[in-house]
């Protein structure tokens, strides 16, 4: 993997993380897949500070142990982005450890009451707009494919909550991305 990942195009390792939201019934394989899950995780953290690129993280249904990894590990040494932030608020910590928070269709969804309400806690120098196509297509598009041109109703739905012009969203956003990737990459 290093032979690929020191490549300048490459910008960052992942998506990695913890998915608990399907795990076996069965306690000990339950344990099992835990135990294994955790340990990926902290391989990916710990391959990721050898090569010096920031971590993509996916957490479903695993916010303390994913925080408790995230922080245990110094993964702040390389920081990342917590793609499709679930709006859980003791993630919000991870502000401060050089992470940052994407942003995606959901925020523009009737029933994103938790993230809507989570949103404006987020520092507004670590939001960053993602798209998680195919998934996840903003109102009032939802159920189709989902692209990367939608990611212009997020940019919308934050203006709106934020109370400032898109203009400004568009900047704010394109800037945060630019400051996480740039340096560890050659695109401008
Ligand atoms: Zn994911």
């Amino acid at each position: 993997m290093k032979k690929y990942v020191t490549h300048p195009k490459c910008i960052a390792i992942g998506e990695c993380g913890l998915d608990y939201f399907r795990l076996p019934e069965d306690e000990k394989e339950k344990e099992e897949e835990l135990a294994i899950q955790k340990d990926i995780f902290i391989k990916q953290i710990e391959f990721a500070k050898e090569v010096k690129k920031p971590l993509i993280v996916h957490v479903r249904n695993a916010s303390n142990d994913s925080k408790k990894i995230l922080l245990d590990y110094n993964a702040g040494d390389v920081g990342g982005v917590l793609h499709c932030f679930n709006a859980d608020e003791q993630l919000l910590t991870l502000a401060k450890h050089n992470f940052y928070f994407g942003i995606g269709g959901v925020l523009t969804f009737k029933n994103a009451r938790k993230l809507i309400q989570v949103f404006p806690k987020i520092p507004k120098e670590k939001i960053i707009i993602e798209t998680d196509g195919p998934y996840l297509t903003p109102h009032p598009h939802r159920g189709k494919r989902n692209e990367p041109f939608y990611t212009t109703l997020v940019a919308s739905k934050i203006s709106e909550l934020l109370e400032i012009s898109v203009e400004e969203v568009e900047e704010f956003t394109t800037k945060n991305a630019k400051t996480l990737f740039k340096e560890f990459s050659n695109i401008n």
